[in-house]
């Protein structure tokens, strides 16, 4: 490519002590490798007003063309999105369903407080804290039990990684979605709160939808 024009005079011109130096400043020339932008003419008065027309009509088509629709609007609250069955929503965690307790036949906690799901939860909001179970107060099924277990969902993530860490199946993650609060310290759910039914079920949605 052709360089843009220079003083011939070695840098001369204008220096201390020197005569009015003549600056010979050729046209430059842009070369042949440079391609040249072909812009179309710019739409005159008539060809603007017809393609406004025009689109304005397309518009209008897809506007007249839903009216048959039935409304796509979702009443929520007191109407619920429904979620595929793959949604992780909020986590729950599992006692089982026929481990006498106690004498009674009332359910052993699965969790056995061992922390792996702690361990694999990026976010680091699981906090376990185990203890032993003994013949007067077995609440697990293993040698050790979750005195405490949280869960602060204002920093989950949702991602599932606690639900396959876990060992016993013993923390899944349901679909319910309706987890905001006014205090975030609502948001840290005890073991009891996890192990409770949740108040509303969000539906799910049918195969195929
Ligand atoms: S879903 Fe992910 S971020 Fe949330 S508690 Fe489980 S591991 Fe942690
Ligand atoms: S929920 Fe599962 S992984 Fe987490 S502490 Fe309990 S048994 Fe271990």
């Amino acid at each position: 490519m052709a360089s843009p024009p220079n003083s011939e005079d070695g840098g001369a011109a204008g220096a201390p002590g020197t005569s009015a130096a003549t600056l010979n400043v050729a046209a430059w020339s842009p070369g042949d490798d440079v391609i040249e932008v072909q812009r179309t003419p710019a739409p005159g008065p008539t060809r603007s007003t017809w393609r406004t027309f025009v689109e304005t009509l397309r518009g209008l088509g897809t506007t007249f063309g839903r009216f048959h629709e039935t409304p796509v609007t979702v009443q929520y609250p007191e109407e619920k999105t429904p979620v595929y069955p793959r949604f992780r929503g909020r986590h729950k965690l599992h006692r089982f369903e026929d481990t006498p307790q106690n004498g009674a036949q009332a359910g052993l906690e699965k969790c056995v407080g061992c922390s792996l799901c702690a361990a694999a939860c990026p976010a680091d909001c699981i906090r376990v804290v185990a203890a032993e179970n003994t013949p007067e107060h077995r609440v697990s099924a293993g040698e050790r039990y979750a005195e405490i277990y949280e869960i602060n969902l204002s920093r989950c993530i949702f991602c599932g990684y606690c639900e396959v860490a876990c060992p016993f199946d013993a923390i899944t993650m349901g679909h319910d979605y309706e987890l905001s609060d006014y205090d975030r310290t609502d948001l840290i759910f005890t073991k009891e709160m996890l192990l409770a039914e949740p108040l509303e079920r969000t539906p799910l949605r049918n195969e195929g939808e």
